[in-house]
């Protein structure tokens, strides 16, 4: 393993968000910083190894499948002192459900400097792989990024049922494999089994994106069907299927009636 050119030491541990996939959606900041690393540390079972394209060629670089979070600590403490630039390379965007603080907690106290970069999130990627939109004048402003309680407990305040009761967009992450009970908490919230929903698995994967399509009643079976069973997106929304309908009026953002600041009204007719 080469060491890069001392400048200071410890160097600097960058926190990268890989983007969901394809190696064109890290953003140029993101794979910059892949450039310039001494040592790059990736989640291999969720980030595609495609996005490593952009390391030198006498890059370090690890996986940390295997790794608990002691070894992950020590292999990042350990390179912040052997190289300027180290990148713990996450997929999506790393403030969303990473362990980025845990991480963290350690550098900042051994006064290793830390840095974050966002990325991509699935739920941005998966809208569009589906060419959908998460919000619709109107109809939807908000949108709720949440998961099922699982291993991670949630916190009460935050159960499913209680946030689908809003009834506006959900991006449903770490779930799929439990999406019968989505589809319960979605009903009991007061979803009908009519509602639209989308899964995508593996947005933006190089020939391995695949975006399902049902509502409440089918989409659990849709998914077993083709076997999607993780890394996948759930997406609920009344937002869904606006493009193939006329029944929303238009946003008042481009109404020609409507004066907005660079624009001036324009008579009718
Ligand atoms: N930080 C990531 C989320 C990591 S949690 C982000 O911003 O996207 C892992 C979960 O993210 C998976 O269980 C899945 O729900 C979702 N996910 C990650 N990559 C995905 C992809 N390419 N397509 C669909 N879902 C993905």
């Amino acid at each position: 393993m080469q060491e890069t050119s001392s400048t200071q030491r410890p160097g600097k541990v960058w926190f990268v968000g890989a983007g969901p996939g394809a190696p064109d959606l890290i953003t140029v900041r993101g794979s910059r910083l892949l450039a310039e690393a001494g040592a790059i540390l990736y989640t291999g079972s969720l980030v595609a190894e495609t996005v490593l394209q952009w390391a030198s060629p006498d890059c370090e670089v690890a996986d940390s499948k295997s790794m608990d979070h002691a070894e992950v600590t020590a292999w990042l403490l350990d390179r912040a002192q052997r190289h300027d630039t180290v990148v713990r390379l996450q997929t999506g965007d790393p403030t969303l459900y990473g362990v980025l603080a845990e991480l963290a907690r350690p550098l900042d106290a051994a006064g290793v400097a830390v840095g974050i970069v966002p990325g991509v999130s699935s739920a941005m990627a998966s809208a569009a792989a589906a060419g959908e939109c998460l919000t619709l004048p109107e109809i939807t402003q908000t949108v709720i990024f949440t998961r099922l309680s699982e291993r991670t407990q949630m916190p009460e305040r935050e159960s499913l049922v209680s946030l689908a009761a809003h009834g506006c967009t959900l991006c449903i992450f770490l779930s799929i494999e439990r999406i019968e009970a989505v589809v319960e908490n979605l009903i009991a919230a007061g979803w009908t089994f009519e509602a639209p929903v989308v899964v995508v698995h593996k947005a933006t994967w190089p020939d391995e994106e695949l975006v399902l399509r049902g509502t409440l009643s089918d989409i659990a079976m849709r998914c077993r069907e083709a076997q999607v069973d993780r890394q996948a997106l759930i997406l609920v929304s009344p937002a869904l299927g606006a493009r193939s309908q006329n029944k929303y009026r238009p946003s008042k953002l481009y109404d020609a009636a409507f004066p907005r600041r660079f624009r001036p009204a324009r008579e009718e007719g």
